[in-house]
């Protein structure tokens, strides 16, 4: 084995790289598996009446749809696409959520076609549309209520989601929720089965997950002294932080769940609730630290005293996170991984932006043109937020797995960029 390439899950990057071309998204099918197993056991297992859904928006394709599906998890879909995504991959349409703050009326009409397991509701315009062609299908939907918990959790304001000015969920008012949950238990084509809460992403405590659950539980309570109505559900989100740089780590399962499992166990027998089922929801926490993308460098220019900056074959068309707001990454030159003398240096995408910078100010060693750039915790949110801006082709993903790779999604070729147009 030498010591000068980077190896993932067993496969040797350098080699990866050359076998499918960069830009290109490498998935570790370990990684995921090993997630997905920390929640059955840390969370499905320990606790009884509880739910995992990955929330597919952070990396949804047809493989991780089925592999998240054997795992015993459900799926959390935001859009027609994700529900077509899931049921195409044979995913059972009980086991999806479907979020959005404005689901369409098609979107609407297609989670009642498709039958999915929960409709997490934000606003009336959407559970009044919903119960309308529900009735005309001669449905029932299962629907949660998405509340907006009120507390601010301390990470970027773009990504946090909780706090009371939002444009997702239903403020907590005590008049507003009352008369949404006693309009919903009106509706004969609906059946309230709770709450649903999420505060934010990439959070290393889970303090705020704690302020929201006090929150929720209080709510809990109210409607049912005020209108009897019994909660049956909990779904707390996902968020739950994962590794980018040196300054982050990813939290365990149980240390970010326990503590909220106590105080909801606690609280219910205080207030003499029945215990909801639980349900979380994690996205980036299964896929983030599984992915690597792979790119080649190519040009490189040195402003002296100023920057040297190293030209990769992708940038934010395949990793727009950095631009979008802020996000930090970590990166290795895949064939260099012996040498330790190191230089700084600022990664540069190919796009026409000026904040098309994936990483400032990084220690690499000494890089040359044609090396192969590996940029770590892209797992989440890279391939699902791809664009073709500079008419650039998404990058191929392959899935490696103890030794062995295989393809999952095709790289976009020039025909694909143009085959919807006239
Ligand atoms: C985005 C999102 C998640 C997942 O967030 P992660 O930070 O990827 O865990 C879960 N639930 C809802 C409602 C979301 O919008």
């Amino acid at each position: 084995m030498n010591n000068k390439d980077f190896i993932f899950d067993g496969c040797n990057m350098s080699e990866i790289a050359g076998k499918y071309g960069t830009p290109l998204y490498v998935m570790s099918e370990s990684s995921i598996l090993e997630r997905c197993r920390e929640i059955k056991e840390d969370f499905l297992d320990k606790y009884p009446n509880t739910r995992a859904v990955f929330a597919s928006k952070a990396f949804q394709t047809l493989e991780i749809c089925r592999m998240v599906t054997n795992e015993g998890l459900g799926l959390d879909t935001v859009s027609g696409g994700e529900i077509y995504t899931a049921y195409k991959a044979g995913v059972p349409m009980e086991n999806l959520d479907f979020h959005g703050n404005n689901k369409t009326l098609d979107e609407i009409k297609m989670a009642v076609d498709y039958n999915v397991g929960r409709v997490v509701v934000d606003n009336m315009y959407e559970l009044e549309a919903l119960n309308e062609y529900a009735e005309k299908k001669n449905k029932r939907v299962k629907i949660l209520f998405r509340i907006t918990p009120g507390v601010d959790c301390h990470t970027h304001k773009f990504i946090t989601t909780g706090q009371l000015d939002s444009k997702f969920g239903i403020p907590l008012d005590k008049e507003v929720t009352n008369d949404f949950i006693k309009i919903a238990l009106d509706k004969k084509n609906i059946e309230l089965m709770g709450f649903h809460f999420h505060v934010g992403s990439q959070l290393a405590t889970n303090e705020s997950h704690l302020a929201a659950l006090m929150v929720a539980i209080n709510l809990i309570k109210d409607v049912k002294q005020v209108l009897g109505f019994e909660t049956k559900e909990l779904n707390i989100g996902g968020g739950f932080g994962i590794h980018y740089v040196e300054s982050e780590k990813r939290v365990r399962i149980s240390e970010f769940i326990d503590p909220i499992m106590k105080e909801l166990y606690d609280k219910c027998k205080e207030y003499e609730l029945m215990i909801p089922q639980v349900t979380i929801e994690p996205g980036r926490w299964i896929v983030g630290e599984a992915g690597v993308t792979l790119y080649t460098i190519g040009s490189i220019k040195e402003i002296p005293g100023v920057r040297k900056y190293i030209g990769i074959d992708g940038g934010m068309t395949d990793n727009i996170r950095p631009g979008l707001y802020g996000a930090k990454y970590d990166a290795v030159i895949a064939n260099k991984m012996d040498q330790s003398i190191k230089e700084k240096v600022t990664i540069a995408g190919k796009c026409c932006e000026s904040t098309d910078i994936l990483i400032y100010d990084i220690e690499l060693p000494k890089a040359e043109s044609g090396d192969t750039l590996a940029v770590f915790s892209t797992g989440a949110y890279c391939y699902s937020m791809a664009s073709n801006y500079n008419k650039i082709p998404r990058p191929a993903v392959v899935m490696v797995k103890d030794g062995k790779d295989r393809l999952i999604v095709k790289r976009e070729t020039y025909d694909d960029l143009i085959s919807r147009e006239i």
